[in-house]
C-alpha cells in the first residue's frame, strides 16, 4: 500500500511551524486587544451565498479559487476563503447592528483552490481585524496604525513598505470605470482572455492582472485620482494627514486595488521585497458597501487580513518552550515515586518528562537529546534513604537530595 499523501497545497505545522504561528497569533492578538478589539470565531464554512454575493460573482475567488460543495443535505456550503464576509455576517445573524461600532480580531484557517508555491497554500491562515460601523477616515487611520504596530511587534515592518490608494466612492468609481472602458476596447487585441472577458463585467480588476500583456496595458491606463469626487478627495487627504501625524510612512501606489469587489476609499497593503512574487504580507481596506450587499443595513467598515504563512517566514525564531527536567525512575519503587513526582512538579509549573523505558544510560541519553535541563534519578537506594539523584545535565554534575528539599533545589533550573 503506498503511504498516504497530504492533499495539494496543505502541509502540517510541525514544532516550529507551529511556534511561529502562534507568536505571529498571540502578538497581534495582544496588540489587537490594546486598541479594544474582541476576538471572534466565526465558522470555517459558510453557505456558499455568504462568500458569493460579497465577493462577487466575476472574481478570481468566487469563480477559480473557492472550496465549494454540496454536504449531505444537499447544503451548498464552503470553505471560507477569507474572514470578512463572514464577521459581517455574524454581526446581521446575532443582532450586533444595534451595538455599533465594533470592533474584531480573528485567526484561522482559510481555504482558495490556488497553484501553490512559497507562501501561498490551499489551506492558508490569516489573522484579520474588522473595524464595523465607523465611517470616518480616523478609522482607517486606527486600523493602518494596528496593523504597522503588529509587525513592529514582529520586526517585520523594518522589511515593509506600506502601499496607499483610494478606491473613492461610488460617483468616482462610475465615472473612472467609463474612462477605463473607453482605454481598454482601445488596447482590446492585446488583453489576455480573462482580462477580455473582465472587460464587460468588471474593468477595475484588469489593474490587478499578473498577466504581463496585461501589465503593459496598464502602464498606459487612466490615473483613477483624476476622477475623484471632491468627496472621495477629502476622505483620502483626511487618511494621509493621519498617517502623517503618527509618523507612519506610505508610498502611494495608484494601481493599488483590492481583489474584492465590495471596497472603497482606501486601500492598503504592507509588501515585502523578501518573500519573492508573494509579496503582500497584509492587505486591507474599506468596504462600506458591504453590509447593505449581505441584507444588513447600510453600515460601513474598514479592516485588513495578514497571511500568517508569509509573516512566519519573516520572524526571528520564537524562543523555544521551557526545558524540561526528566524525571528517571529505576526500579519498582522508583516508578510509583516518579509518576507522583512529575505530577507534582508539573502542578507547579515545570515541564517535564518521565522516562521509562530502557537501563539509566538509554534514559539520560533520551533526556539529553531532547534538551533537559536537569533529571532527577529516583534509584532504589536513594528512595531507601527518602532522597533522589538530582543531575544537571549541562554540566554532568549530581548530587543526592532530600526528597522534601528537591522542589527548592530544582527552581533554579525552570
Ligand atoms: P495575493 O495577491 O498574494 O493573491 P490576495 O489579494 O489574494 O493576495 P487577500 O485576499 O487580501 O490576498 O488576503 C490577505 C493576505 O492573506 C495576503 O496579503 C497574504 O498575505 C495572505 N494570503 C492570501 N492568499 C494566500 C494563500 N493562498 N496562501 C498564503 N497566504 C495567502
Ligand atoms: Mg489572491
Amino acid at each position: 500500500m503506498p503511504a498516504l499523501q497530504p492533499v495539494r497545497g496543505t502541509q502540517d505545522l510541525l514544532a516550529e511551524e507551529q511556534r511561529r504561528h502562534r507568536a505571529v497569533i498571540d502578538t497581534a492578538r495582544g496588540i489587537a486587544e490594546r486598541y479594544g478589539y474582541q476576538e471572534i470565531a466565526t465558522p470555517i464554512f459558510e453557505f456558499t451565498e455568504v462568500f458569493a454575493r460579497p465577493i462577487g460573482e466575476t472574481s478570481d475567488i468566487v469563480t477559480k479559487e473557492m472550496y465549494t460543495f454540496a454536504d449531505r443535505g444537499g447544503e451548498e456550503v464552503t470553505l471560507r476563503p477569507e474572514y470578512t464576509a463572514g464577521i459581517v455576517r455574524a454581526v446581521i445573524s446575532n443582532g450586533l447592528t444595534q451595538s455599533l461600532p465594533l470592533k474584531f480580531f480573528a485567526s484561522g484557517p482559510m481555504f482558495r483552490y490556488e497553484r501553490p508555491q512559497k507562501g501561498r497554500f490551499r489551506q492558508f491562515h490569516q489573522i484579520d481585524v474588522e473595524l464595523i460601523g465607523a465611517a470616518q477616515p480616523q478609522a482607517d487611520v486606527e486600523v493602518i496604525a494596528l496593523a504597522a504596530d503588529v509587525l513592529a511587534a514582529l520586526g517585520v515592518l523594518k522589511h515593509t513598505v506600506l502601499e496607499l490608494n483610494t478606491l473613492g466612492d461610488q460617483a468616482s468609481r462610475h465615472a473612472y470605470r467609463e474612462a477605463l472602458v473607453g482605454y481598454y476596447a482601445q488596447h482590446r487585441a492585446g488583453l489576455s482572455e480573462d482580462s477580455r472577458n473582465r472587460l464587460e463585467r468588471n474593468p477595475l480588476r484588469i489593474l490587478d492582472s499578473k498577466d504581463a500583456g496585461d501589465k503593459a496595458i496598464n502602464a498606459g491606463a487612466p490615473h483613477f485620482g483624476d476622477y475623484l469626487t471632491p468627496e472621495a478627495r477629502h476622505f483620502f487627504a483626511e487618511v494621509r494627514a493621519g498617517l502623517d501625524l503618527l509618523g507612519i510612512a506610505y508610498r502611494l501606489n495608484p494601481r493599488l486595488v483590492r481583489g474584492l469587489d465590495y471596497y472603497c476609499h482606501t486601500a492598503f497593503e504592507f509588501v515585502t521585497t523578501e518573500l519573492g512574487a508573494q509579496g503582500t504580507v497584509l492587505g486591507g481596506g474599506r468596504y462600506d458597501g458591504l453590509m447593505a450587499i449581505m441584507g444588513g443595513p447600510e453600515t460601513p467598515g474598514v479592516g485588513w487580513a495578514a497571511g500568517i504563512e508569509r509573516l512566519a517566514l519573516l520572524i526571528a525564531p520564537p524562543a523555544a518552550p521551557p526545558r524540561a527536567i526528566a524525571v528517571i525512575p529505576m526500579g519498582e519503587r522508583g516508578d510509583a515515586a516518579a509518576l507522583t513526582l512529575a505530577r507534582e512538579l508539573r502542578r507547579d509549573g515545570f515541564t517535564v518528562e518521565l522516562g521509562y523505558s530502557g537501563n539509566i544510560g538509554r534514559r539520560l541519553k533520551r533526556a539529553n537529546k531532547i534538551g533537559a535541563r536537569a533529571a532527577v534519578i529516583l534509584g532504589e537506594d536513594e528512595l531507601a534513604r527518602a532522597a533522589a539523584t538530582l543531575r544537571d545535565l549541562d554540566t554532568g554534575e549530581q548530587i543526592e537530595v532530600p526528597l522534601a528539599a528537591l522542589k527548592d533545589r530544582l527552581a533554579p533550573f525552570r
